[in-house]
């Protein structure tokens, strides 16, 4: 039978013939003494498209949230996070368990934003019974939401007032700039630290960057030399994340156009799609036996009933998604 689509995450891509070139080419160092090139040229490359001082690599995205996270906050102070959000449900508390940081989660708005207004009730106010509030954690995409422009600004107001932080978890804030039309710095120049995945829709095997000014960085470097995330001839992956930022941000168009195709199918199949957007499509699962009738077809879903999650990437092509559509046609009908 023909390939495998897998439409678990956009994690599960191979890196492509340009950017194992790349990676096979790289000139490296040992990075723990900042003599790898190839490093060192994605970091200026982040720092450059963020809008930032300065970048440091780290192996994944929970890493780059963390080192951000601990960078910004110190023992006895407090994150205000989405209740939903990675950086609070999805990193095993790490920043508890490793920072002593509390977080306070806040249910997020069906758009993906967290209402400034009520994110403004859970400020402590300076008193010894409480954590001192620090930073506020937004993520954009967000279930593949895109947080709005105008959204970005006023967060950035509202924690100028408050004498708060800003961080973005901006694992795929590459999609959110593609869908909003706009370059990346635009969304990631309002925030004091940036993470940003190389290794989801961008297409990179590994390894994740945090962008912020030249002191968070330094702080963020030590931070990840401690948690062991310093690693020695990182260029051979570096060299692929330089690739990604350099030529997967704007082809990630054909995989929101994808998503949009396979949510319109699936709705004229008669599934109940519950959102799509950018690379992501959101669907109640029309029959128990779903995900496995579909793996009968080559085609991986996220195991579960329920809700299901499709996310398109750079190895899904447009054939694909016709053999998804004309699959899950059958599996509705047996
Ligand atoms: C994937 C992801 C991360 C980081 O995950 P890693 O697997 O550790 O790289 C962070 N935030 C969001 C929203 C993510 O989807």
């Amino acid at each position: 039978m023909s390939k495998t689509i897998d439409l678990r995450s956009d994690t599960v891509t191979q890196p492509t013939q340009g950017m194992r070139a790349a990676m096979i080419s790289a000139p490296l160092g040992d990075d723990v003494y900042g003599d790898d090139p190839s490093v060192r040229s994605l970091e200026e490359t982040a720092a450059g498209l963020t809008g930032h001082e300065a970048a440091v690599f780290a192996p994944s995205g929970t890493q780059t949230n963390l080192l951000a996270l601990l960078s910004h906050c110190q023992r006895g102070e407090e994150y205000l996070v989405a209740q939903e959000a990675h950086t609070y449900k999805f990193e095993g508390g790490g920043a508890a368990v490793l920072g002593s940081i509390q977080p306070q989660p806040i249910h997020q708005e069906p758009n993906g934003t967290l209402d400034l207004a009520k994110v403004a009730t859970y400020i402590k106010p300076d008193d010894a019974h409480y954590a001192m509030t620090r930073l506020l954690a937004l993520e954009n995409t967000t279930n593949g939401k895109v947080l709005p422009l105008e959204y970005l600004s006023a967060s950035r107001e509202f924690v100028d007032q408050h004498g708060l932080q800003l961080h973005l978890d901006g694992a795929r804030v590459a999609n959110a700039a593609v869908a909003s039309g706009v370059a990346l710095k635009e969304i990631t120049s309002h925030f004091d630290s940036v993470s940003v995945c190389l290794s989801k829709g961008l297409g990179a095997p590994v390894g994740s960057v945090l962008c912020g000014s030249r002191d968070l960085i330094a702080r963020a470097r030590r931070w990840r030399k401690m948690l062991g995330g310093g690693m020695r001839q990182a260029g051979v992956i570096a060299a692929a994340g330089e690739y990604a930022l350099k030529n997967h941000i704007d082809r990630l168009a054909e995989d929101h156009m994808r998503a949009e195709v396979l949510a319109e199918g699936l709705r004229n199949l008669g599934v109940e799609v519950l959102s799509q957007a950018t690379n992501m499509v959101f669907i109640e699962s029309p029959k128990r036996s779903f995900v496995d009738d579909m793996a009968t077809y080559g085609i991986v879903l996220s195991a579960g009933y329920g809700t299901l999650r499709l996310v398109t990437h750079l190895d899904v092509d447009d054939t694909d998604v016709e053999r998804i559509l004309s699959a899950a046609s059958a599996v509705l009908k047996a």
